[in-house]
């Protein structure tokens, strides 16, 4: 038997659901091994066999970071820790004094990196809030871009096509927080980015059960010098990890299909919700946001809930809700956040894969018996 590569030839489903398959010619095994080994004997002085060390390559990452190359459609995938790893390997690039410009409606946890690289004097962040203040913003100063679109947890689209025409121009990085969407909705580096990253986590895992991050260049050069430095600093995902995460992404289209049709469900509930005052949704997607009319019930109304669990974080396959307030988003200051609209009457769903029936149910009934 010969290995095969994982390169995408066919459908992305048909890839999904044979990451690791025809990559094990010596016993044909069909799921990926787990090498926990650390080191690699050498054949001779001068000599290996392509593995050494396991922060430096390790079999089992290897198949994961290949197949995120090829889901993003980038030249080098590598795995890392958690996202904000991710996050971190990213912004190690750029020279001390670098000005970022950054999407002011952020995940809570990149928004208290970027205040400790600023409070640490390394870099300069410039928040903005749409595509005019990307063009408004970004000059030669510029180091970066980095954005999540759908932004989080307000959920409105930026375009990365139109904020890839600035950064171009003035041959700056546009990096792109890829968690929400996913690249079975959205490929940035196909739209214009250079890098892209993933809170693994979340929908790439897909099962509340594994914390990872992801980071896919467009090109090999970018690819290598974080792999370099992903190497020297250590937050490279555990071979265990790894294995979760293959396992997890082989059923992540069928789980996107199901994450967005019990979203579309129920923002149509919730549209016609009396308790609810303002629904936020992109059309795409599993993630959603609401205003409820009277945020004093927001205590009594999570507590109703029977089949929705109150819990930070998204992308599983059980349906989640998060009061960004509290949870995702404390870091940010309280009139910053009321400023761009994170106000405290906003809650977060994260639509798992249960029926839809039973999701909006368990809303209507937590809304009845409120009061
Ligand atoms: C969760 C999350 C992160 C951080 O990822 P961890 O895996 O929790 O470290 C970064 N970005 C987004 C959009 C997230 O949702």
């Amino acid at each position: 038997m010969e290995k095969k590569s994982q390169s995408k030839k066919v459908q992305t489903d048909t890839f999904l659901a044979q990451i690791g398959n025809h990559q094990n010619p010596v016993t044909g095994s069909i799921n990926t091994p787990i090498y926990f080994s650390t080191t690699y004997e050498h054949p001779t002085l001068g000599e290996s066999t392509g593995y050494d060390y396991t922060r430096t390559k390790n079999p089992t990452r290897e198949v994961v970071e290949s197949a995120l190359a090829v889901l993003e459609n980038g030249a080098i995938g590598l795995a890392t820790s958690s996202g904000m790893s991710a996050v971190q390997l990213v912004f190690s690039q750029f020279p001390v004094g670098s000005q970022i410009v950054a999407s002011r409606d952020l995940y809570g946890g990149s928004y208290r990196y970027f205040k400790e690289l600023e409070n640490q004097g390394i870099y300069q962040f410039i928040y903005v809030d749409d595509e005019a203040g990307f063009e408004r913003e970004i000059t030669e100063k510029t180091a970066a871009v980095f954005i999540e679109t759908p932004t989080n947890p307000l959920m409105s689209e930026v375009s990365i096509e139109k904020i890839a025409v600035f950064t171009k121009q003035y041959n700056v990085q546009l990096i792109v927080d890829n968690t929400f969407y996913t690249p079975l909705i959205q490929r940035p580096l196909d739209l214009g980015a250079d890098i892209v990253l993933h809170s693994a986590t979340k929908y790439l895992g897909g099962h509340n059960d594994l914390l990872a991050g992801a980071v896919i260049t467009r090109s090999k050069e970018i690819g290598e010098q974080l792999a370099y430095s992903l190497n020297t600093t250590g937050a490279v995902l555990s071979p265990f990890d790894c294995w979760l995460l293959i396992r997890g992404m082989k059923t992540l289209s069928l789980r996107m299909e199901r994450h967005e049709k019990n979203a579309q469900a129920v923002v149509a509930y919730l549209k016609t919700s009396p308790y609810v005052k303002e629904v936020m949704y992109p059309g795409r997607g599993g993630m959603l946001s609401f205003k409820i009319n009277d945020q004093q019930m927001i205590k009594e109304f999570l507590r109703n809930l029977s089949i929705f669990t109150f819990a930070e974080s998204l992308g599983g396959v059980e349906s989640l809700i998060t009061y960004p307030t509290t949870q995702t988003h404390a870091d940010i200051p309280k009139e910053l956040r009321e400023s761009y609209g994170l106000t405290p009457d906003l809650l977060r769903i994260s639509t798992g894969i249960e029926a839809s029936e039973d999701l909006i149910e368990d809303l209507k009934q937590s809304f009845e018996s409120l009061n």
